[in-house]
Formats: C-alpha cells, structure tokens, sequence
C-alpha cells in the first residue's frame, strides 16, 4: 500500500478516513481497481492511487446519467435545492478534512484551501436557491388569438471536465448549476488532484443525491474526453483548463453539436497608475499575483507600472514578495506552496531566463527555492521588454514582471495586445479614469483597486480566446437550461 510506504496519507490526518475513496463513482456505486499514482507535489510522496479507467466506463457513466435524468429533472426546484444546501453544509462541517487532502494532493496552503471549500460550498448553496428562480416568459403575441411562452428546461446529461489548479471550486461551480437545473452530470476531474472530487460524491450521497446524477470517472484523459465530447446522449459539455486543449475539446463537439462552455487561459494584466495607492496596489498584485503560487487563470500576468511610480512600487512589491513564506502547505505558516509538476516549474524557469535575457533585473527571487523539488522562490523583475515571453503566454507561477508605460492610451494597448480576454486589474484613484479603463479593457472581468474578483455571487468568465460562457451569479445556471418557445393557437 502506497501510504505505508511513504505515510502521505498519515500526514493529512483526516478526521473521516472514508472521505478519502481510491474508486470512481459511477451510478451511486464505487467502482474500478486503483492503479495509478497520485502524488503530493510538495513531497513527491504517494498519496493513493485512482483507476484507470477508460471508453467503456465512461459510456457506463454516461448510461447512468442519461437513466437517472428523467426523475431527476421532474422533481420540483425546492427538492434540488434542498440537497444542495444540505451538501454545502457537509461541505463545511468537513471543510478541515477536504481543505488538507486538497493541500496534499495540489499544493496550496491550507489556509487557501479552507477558503476554496467555503467558496465551493457556496455555489451548492447559490445556485440551490437559483433554481426556485428559473423563470420563463410570457411574450406579447403578433395576433390576438395566440399566446406565447418561454420555458426553461434543463440541457440534460452534462459532460464536465476540470483541472488541478482549484480542485473543488472548478467542480462545484458546473456541478452546482448543473443539478440545480435538473441536468445529470458525468465529470472527470484532474488525474493531479482526483481526491477532492471524489470525496465531494461521498457528502453527494450523504446529502441524498440520487444514484447516477454526479458520476466521476478517472483514468486516461483522451478516451473520456472523446465520449464527453462526442456521445449523443451528451447534450452540454463544460471544461476549465488550457486553452489548446479546450480547444481542442469544443471542435469535437461540434460533431453532434452540444451546448459547450470553456473557460480557458487567461494572461491578466495588471495596471498601476501614477494616481494609484501604491499600498493597495502592491497589497492587490501580491493577492492577485501570488494566490496559489501563481496557478490561477485570473493570476496578474503582466505588471504595467507608470512611470512616475515605476521605481516606488517596484521596491514596495518585491519587499512583500519577499515575505511570502514558501514550503509545504500543511505547514500551517506556509502561503506559497510548491508549483504542480516539474513541467510547471521548466515553463516558469523559461519566462524568467528569457526575461533577464533581454535586460530585466530581478528585486527577488528569480531561482528555485532551498525546499527542491518543484518549489520556486517568489520572484519580481523589474525592467522586463513588453514583449518579452512572460507578457505573451500565461506563466503560471511565482513571477512578477513590471512592463513601464507612459500614458492611459499606451496601457490600454498594452493590456489588450492579447489573444486571453479574462481578466484584468487596475489601479487609480481617479473616478473618471477608473470608468474609462474598465470599459476600455478587453476582458471578462475588470478587478479595479481590487486583487480578488473570484465570489459565486458575480459571473465568471472570458472573452476572446479566455473562453464562452459565465459560471456563478444569476447568469451561471442559463449555461444549463434549453429556452423554448411554445405557441398556442386560441
Ligand atoms: P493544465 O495545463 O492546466 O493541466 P489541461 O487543459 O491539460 O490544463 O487540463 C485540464 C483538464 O483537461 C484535466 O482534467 C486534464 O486531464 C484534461 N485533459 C487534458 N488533455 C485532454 C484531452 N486530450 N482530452 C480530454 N481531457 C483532457
């Protein structure tokens, strides 16, 4: 057994041994033979392992999904929304248990994964009460003896696909819309970080989800993405993660032209002004920058500091940088946790060579950090070209690059010179110039004198090549329900 060998399992301590599951859960049942490892990426220990299944278990899954929508969907909003609130709640009550075995399995300091469950919970909980207020329509008809209706009817079997980097969030936000709706749902989660997936089916069941409306399937990613995508029972797929390979995804399902929402890369740019409260704007770069290790998809990407404030909050932002306190996240000191892979940690090592190559200078950091392994030093570069590599493509990790500019307009062209359109900061205390710049940038989602733009309550999402589609607020559960207009003749 690979905990005995190495204790990874030991060292989360969890309260509820039977929230951590080495099976998949298909049709209420847990299924499949654990083979392949899962690791602690600040450790490389083995945690457990997870099956590797493939075609024919996905389609199982999708049978089991496709069975149990037709009394899932006939049941009144109020019951899915009480099982929703009920999980959500277990969700809290075990949110020290799903918070370590998250630490262990992505990364992130314990601290940010508390707060990712209590933020997970709550789209249960939103989108629960969202459900009670599927509207329709009555519409004004072009003759008096007709009348015509909207009605909103869930998608039906949801294929959901999800990645490492907020191992519980990027599942409840699809999840929670999803079955509020009254849609079925099949979803693999990340190979990196399958645990936290599959203790969330335990407190589904716990919570009264009926068999075969959640069933989470593990294994080779390519087959049960080519079923997700591609099998007609399938009406709506959803995916988080890089932009190739979302890609990549939605042209498959074109096939049989499903419902698709993507939310994809982002490459933020984060704009400080010479009016700026260089404080809140270091404070907000250092949340927006540094929030798991730089391994979010609204992570600030690219700094553009004024130039009057250049020097100033170059010498502010890498002071805090060089706080963070970088090490295994179950330490409970930590907030900067290890990069997920060796491959994350080559990329971030590339942005910062090709930076100092084309004349940056590093106010700290810049190297892998005393703990080995995949862990990087927290890093700010001043001076960096605006064009160099790391304005271009997201980086992914620990690294500041500060990009000069001289005016609002040349911001602005800066911040837009992008294929990404999800988010975007700013700072000024200006209240005409904060108008101006939140309407000129390209972007999803405008963080203005705020590092932190991330609540169920606001919709999440990108624009140009960054995604299609909103999670979360009032517009997240549209994602799963089908309009149709029905006509009647008097
Ligand atoms: P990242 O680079 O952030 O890991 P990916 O897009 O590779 O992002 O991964 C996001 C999710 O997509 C993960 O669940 C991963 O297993 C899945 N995935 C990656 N490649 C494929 C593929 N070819 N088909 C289906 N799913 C895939």
């Amino acid at each position: 057994m690979a905990d005995g060998e190495t204790g990874e399992l030991g060292r989360i301590g969890l309260q509820r041994a039977d929230l951590f599951r080495q099976q998949c859960y298909i049709n209420g049942k847990w299924v499949g033979e654990p083979t392949v490892d899962v690791r602690n990426p600040a450790t490389r220990g083995v945690i457990g392992r997870i099956p590797d299944l493939g075609k024919s278990e996905t389609e199982a899954a999708v049978a089991a999904a496709a069975a149990a929508l037709p009394k899932w969907k006939a049941e009144p909003a109020a019951a899915r929304a009480k099982i929703l609130r009920k999980w959500n709640e277990l969700m809290l009550k075990h949110q020290e248990d799903l918070a370590r075995l998250m630490t262990a399995e992505q990364g992130k300091p314990l601290a940010e994964a508390r707060g990712e469950i209590a933020y997970a919970g709550a789209f249960f909980e939103w989108f629960g009460e969202e459900a009670k207020r599927v509207y329709g329509d009555t519409i004004p008809a072009p003759a008096s003896d007709r009348r015509i209706m909207v009605l909103k009817q869930p998608v039906g079997v949801v294929g959901a696909i999800t990645p490492w980097n907020f191992p519980t969030a990027m599942i409840t936000r699809k999840v929670g819309p999803g079955i509020a709706a009254g849609c079925t749902v099949v979803l693999k989660p990340s190979e990196l970080t399958p645990y936290s997936a599959l203790a969330l089916a335990v407190l589904a069941e716990e919570a009264g989800l009926p068999p075969g409306v959640l069933n989470i399937i593990t294994g080779d990613a390519e087959p049960i993405g080519r079923v997700l995508t591609e099998d007609p029972r399938i009406a709506k797929f959803t995916f988080t993660g890089s932009t190739p390979v979302g890609k990549k995804l939605a042209a498959q399902c074109m096939g049989t032209v499903k419902r698709v929402s993507l939310e994809l890369g982002g490459n933020a740019p984060f704009l400080v002004f010479d009016d700026a409260d260089l404080e809140a704007a270091a404070a907000g770069a250092i949340i927006s920058k540094f929030r798991n290790t730089g391994q979010t998809c609204v992570c600030a990407n690219r700094i553009y500091v004024q130039d009057g404030v250049y020097d100033a909050f170059a010498k502010l932002l890498a002071e805090k940088a060089s706080n963070l306190v970088v090490g295994d996240g179950l330490a409970g000191v930590t907030t900067q946790g290890p990069l997920i892979n060796a491959k994350a940690l080559e990329k971030v090592e590339a942005h910062v060579a090709d930076a100092l190559g084309h004349g940056a200078k590093a106010l700290t950091g810049a190297a892998r950090d005393s703990h080995g392994g995949t862990f990087y030093q927290p890093t700010v570069l001043r001076d960096v070209a605006p064009d160099a590599l790391l304005t271009r493509e997201e980086t992914f990790g620990p690294v500041a690059g500060l990009v000069r500019f001289k005016d609002e307009t040349q911001a602005l062209q800066f911040a837009n010179n992008s294929r990404a359109g999800l988010a975007a900061y700013a700072f000024t205390q200006s209240l005409a110039r904060s108008w101006r710049v939140s309407e000129g940038l390209e972007y999803g989602m405008v963080g203005m004198n705020t590092g932190l733009i991330s609540t169920e309550v606001s919709p999440f999402g990108g624009v140009k090549e960054s995604g299609v589609g909103r999670e979360g607020s009032k517009y997240g559960i549209d994602e799963y329900l089908d309009l149709k207009a029905v006509f009647v003749q008097l």
